[in-house]
């Protein structure tokens, strides 16, 4: 497997480089050379497989030049021996509703599938090539959570992360800041998610600080992430569909990369008819499928911060694609957003998008009203962000059955589950210590030089 930037289609990374920088070089996001595909044969005989069965096979298909079939296997193991449950993830069927559950994980939320395998991988690679690095995240409030859940404690690696000071839940922030390891620093920056991802980019960007910080960077543009978050794409299609059939998936989305895995997963031979894009009223894009023009606002703060989003990377992997590949279209767009602003797609373009695709958002009532109804019919609490994923498809028609991707635990957004439905959701019963654990972290404002200097004065 080799892949490319999407901004440069001529040089050629391996998966170790793509899993070590994240950002590409060239300031692009890295993608496969070409996607590997199942025929349906193939595609048959992976229904057969348990969850970590099935993520080994999966997985090596994007890593098979740095690791063996084994080490990956040895990887997933390691990576889900803490869930709360064998299989991983797992699909609650509602009547005609099935929620596919993936979290969980130790931070309650869908991130911890992807960073579980992400903090032994990096630990196996640094060791292979005798290496120190240090990961600078941004967090709108559950990256963050899991990476320092799976980074924490671990030799040659120190983690920071800037989330958004008083935008994020008070279970989310603590996740974060109860965590007493030497190698983890917490910051909470004076702006919101969106300032945080672009100090990110910009330390990414600063070549000097880049190479004296030995940066790394774990954020929803790191390819590895998308890659074990394909594999739940696969084995939640198994549990509902038969041979051949299509089925939908709805995604509540933030920053554009679980439900980018689920188009590769689409890529890769698995059928699904349409990717319903759930945004909440952070909606852009529901805008550019609408319009074709791609222009971030002012983010607004939601009960479901975790997609309080307007920049959503990940979209430049999609872009890249629909202007079949072509590496200097894509910079084009970028430099336009960089530049003005926005940019703009053309008709073709975006009716490739919509091939795929379709967008509806929810509005904060619409989303409280949506736990109030699922509570009261199905008599289970749901989150705010899987209730965007559910409310949006009263709102589209779709054919044939859909999966909603249930993405974090209703106890980590347990103030606006309660105010909707007056019942608290209680946090997994040895998770709660962290309620009244000590907090530490750092209080900073948002200024590139200061981030940076607070950070190099700590590795
Ligand atoms: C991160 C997150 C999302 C959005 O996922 P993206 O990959 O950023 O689109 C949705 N729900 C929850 C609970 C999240 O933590």
């Amino acid at each position: 497997m080799e892949y490319i930037s999407t901004r440069n289609i001529k040089k050629t990374f391996m998966f170790k480089d793509v899993f070590l920088k994240g950002l590409a070089p060239d300031g692009g996001l890295f993608v496969p050379k070409n996607f590997p595909k199942y025929n349906s044969a193939e595609l048959e005989n992976l229904r057969r497989f348990s969850y970590k069965d099935l993520a080994t096979k999966i997985i090596y298909k994007f890593c098979n030049d740095e690791f063996s079939e084994q080490e990956v296997n040895n990887l997933v193991q390691t990576s889900y021996k803490n869930f709360r449950i064998k299989e991983v993830v797992k699909i609650k069927k509602l009547g005609k509703l099935n929620l596919l559950e993936l979290f969980h994980g130790p931070t309650l939320a869908f991130k911890d599938i992807a960073m579980q395998i992400i903090g032994n991988m990096y630990e196996k690679i640094l060791r292979k090539n005798n290496l120190k690095i240090n990961i600078i995240v941004a967090t709108s409030g559950d990256t963050g959570a899991a990476a320092i859940s799976a980074i924490k404690n671990r030799k040659n690696m120190k983690i920071f992360v800037l989330h958004p000071d008083k935008k994020i839940s008070e279970v989310q922030r603590k996740f974060m800041t109860t965590v007493n390891s030497k190698n983890v620093f917490n910051i909470a920056l004076d702006g919101n998610f969106d300032d945080c991802q672009k100090l990110v980019k910009l330390m990414f960007n600063d070549k000097a600080f880049r190479n004296s910080a030995n940066m790394s960077g774990v954020n929803s543009i790191n390819w590895s992430r998308i890659v074990f978050q394909i594999v739940y794409y696969f084995f939640a299609y198994f549990q509902i569909a038969k041979k051949g059939e299509k089925i939908n998936f709805s995604v509540p989305t933030g920053n554009f990369g679980d439900i980018y895995a689920g188009y590769v997963a689409k890529k890769m031979g698995l059928p699904i008819n349409k990717l319903v894009i759930a945004t909440n009223k952070n909606d852009i894009l529901k805008r550019v499928i609408k319009t074709g023009l791609y222009k971030p606002t002012k983010a607004y703060h939601t009960v479901s911060p975790s997609m309080d989003i307007q920049v959503a990377s990940n979209f430049e992997r999609l872009i890249f694609d629909v202007c079949s590949r072509n590496s200097s279209r894509t910079s084009k767009l970028m430099g336009d957003l960089n530049k003005k602003g926005k940019f703009e797609i053309e008709k073709k373009e975006l009716s490739k998008i919509k091939d795929h695709f379709i967008s509806e958002s929810l509005s904060e009532e619409e989303t409280k009203l949506v736990i109030n109804r699922i509570y009261k019919s199905k008599k289970i609490l749901i989150d705010p962000h899987t209730a965007v994923g559910l409310g949006v498809l009263k709102k589209i028609p779709l054919k044939g059955n859909t999966i909603t991707l249930a993405t974090a635990h209703p106890s980590k957004f347990s103030e606006v589950v309660a105010k909707s439905t007056s019942l608290k959701p209680e946090l997994p019963e040895k998770l709660k210590n962290i309620l009244i654990k000590k907090e530490s972290y750092a209080k900073l404002p948002n200024d590139l030089k200061t981030i940076q200097k607070y950070i190099l004065k700590k590795i």
